[in-house]
Formats: C-alpha cells, sequence, structure tokens
C-alpha cells in the first residue's frame, strides 16, 4: 500500500509527500487500525522502524479531521498563560525529544497544528517562550513536564493523544515515577478519554505493567 491511498488529511499527505515517504514501513502500515478505529497501541519497535511517523501520522490526521476548537491556553489564577496541549509525547532523552520535534515540524509544515519541545539540561524561560508559538503536540521529557505542570504552565485537560515513546529506556534510567505522575494527574483525561500510544523496543514484566495501567482495549504489535 502507499500512503496516498490512507485518505490522510491532505496537509499531511502533503507533507509525507515531501518527505519523500512513498511507502508505509511495517510499523506505519500495521498501526493503521490506530488512525481509523481510534485503538490503543503496545507497539515493539526500533528504532530505524519509522515509529516515530508511526504515531505523528495519527495524531496530525486526528488534530486536524476534529471539529473540537479548543483554545492553546488559558489564563491562570495568577494571570499567566497556561498551555493547553491536544497531544503529549514523552521521550527519555533530550536528543530522541528532539528528533521527534523535528519530524513533527516536517509532517504539520503549513498546517494550523504547531509542535514544541521541553526537555531538561536546558534553560527553562526560553522553553516557556517557544511553548508561546503554540504547542498542540508537546514533545517533553518527563522530568522538565512535570516541574513545568507544577509551576501550571501546563495542564494536561485537552490532551486527547499520549504517547510513551521508548519506554523501556525511560523506564532504565529510572523515569517510572516521573511517568505515572503525569499520565496520573487529575487533569489527565482518562483511559478511553485519550487515545495512548507506548514504543518500545523489549517488552519486559514493567513495561506490560504501564500497559495494562495506561492502555484500553490496545492492539499489541512487534515488528
Ligand atoms: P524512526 O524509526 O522513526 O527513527 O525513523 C527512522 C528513519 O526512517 C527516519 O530518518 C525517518 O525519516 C525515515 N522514515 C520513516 N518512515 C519512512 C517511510 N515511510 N519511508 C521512508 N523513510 C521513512
Amino acid at each position: 500500500s502507499k500512503f496516498d491511498e490512507l485518505r490522510l488529511h491532505s496537509a499531511i499527505e502533503a507533507n509525507i509527500r515531501y518527505c519523500n515517504y512513498t511507502k508505509p514501513t511495517p510499523v506505519q502500515k500495521y498501526s493503521l487500525p490506530i488512525i481509523y478505529e481510534q485503538r490503543d497501541l503496545m507497539a515493539c519497535a526500533q528504532t530505524g522502524s519509522g515509529k516515530t511517523a508511526a504515531f505523528l501520522i495519527p495524531i496530525l490526521n486526528g488534530i486536524l479531521n476534529s471539529d473540537r476548537h479548543e483554545p492553546g491556553y488559558v489564563y491562570g489564577n495568577n494571570n499567566k498563560k497556561r498551555f493547553l496541549p491536544k497531544a503529549v509525547i514523552l521521550a527519555p532523552t533530550r536528543e530522541l525529544a528532539v528528533q521527534i520535534f523535528d519530524e513533527a515540524k516536517k509532517f504539520s509544515y503549513k498546517s494550523r497544528i504547531k509542535p514544541c519541545v521541553v526537555y531538561g539540561g536546558a534553560d527553562t524561560r526560553g522553553q516557556i517562550r517557544d511553548l508561546d508559538y503554540g504547542c498542540d503536540i508537546l514533545v517533553a521529557t518527563p522530568g522538565r513536564l512535570n516541574a513545568l505542570l507544577d509551576r501550571g504552565i501546563i495542564a494536561l485537560s485537552n490532551v486527547r493523544y499520549l504517547v510513551l515513546d521508548e519506554a523501556d529506556r525511560m523506564l532504565d534510567m529510572g523515569f517510572e515515577p516521573q511517568i505515572r505522575n503525569i499520565v496520573e494527574k487529575r487533569d489527565m483525561p482518562r483511559v478511553g478519554q485519550r487515545q495512548t500510544m507506548m514504543f518500545s523496543a523489549t517488552f519486559p514484566k514493567e513495561i506490560q505493567h504501564l500497559a495494562r495501567d495506561f492502555l484500553d482495549n490496545y492492539i499489541f504489535l512487534t515488528v
């Protein structure tokens, strides 16, 4: 099959063509039910499999086709902006977060969707300033996202898509409490109210537990 047979939103179709992707990779092909049936997904996929596009395309397609018009921010009690991403993508490292952000920029080019990225070990003020350009799709490392949630700069009430990328690596790095804190936040839409996709190279017990806790009636995919 080819991308232009998938009846994706025309803006994404154009951007996929612009990236010179002609054929979906296996993880992209087999994850299509998450677009058409809004299913949750647990995918065992390595870097290089095309997993980034496998979750970005359904997210962008879903947001562009949605007639829900939600504001990108509200004013908090201190009269400061509180940003309301529609998609949150958690990644273990700054390098991976920036890679995902770069791919999200390519796929959202000339559309109304704005991606943004926040990660630790860098100045927070500049990242907050950048949120102001739009943060429909927020790519984040878990620690920095928690810091911004604690400060009320980001709220999760509009999240419709949640991705855990390289989940096994995030657990190896000790991020499980940080991840649980984010997913279990009071304003995070519950299982069934959001679409959740987990990607992991391996599927040990710890990842199975996260899948049980975070996913609903999910498709399991190994590529
Ligand atoms: P990833 O596994 O997401 O890190 O992607 C690995 C590489 O494959 C990246 O450089 C992508 O730009 C590229 N890629 C992803 N999907 C496709 C596709 N359908 N056709 C050609 N290249 C792709």
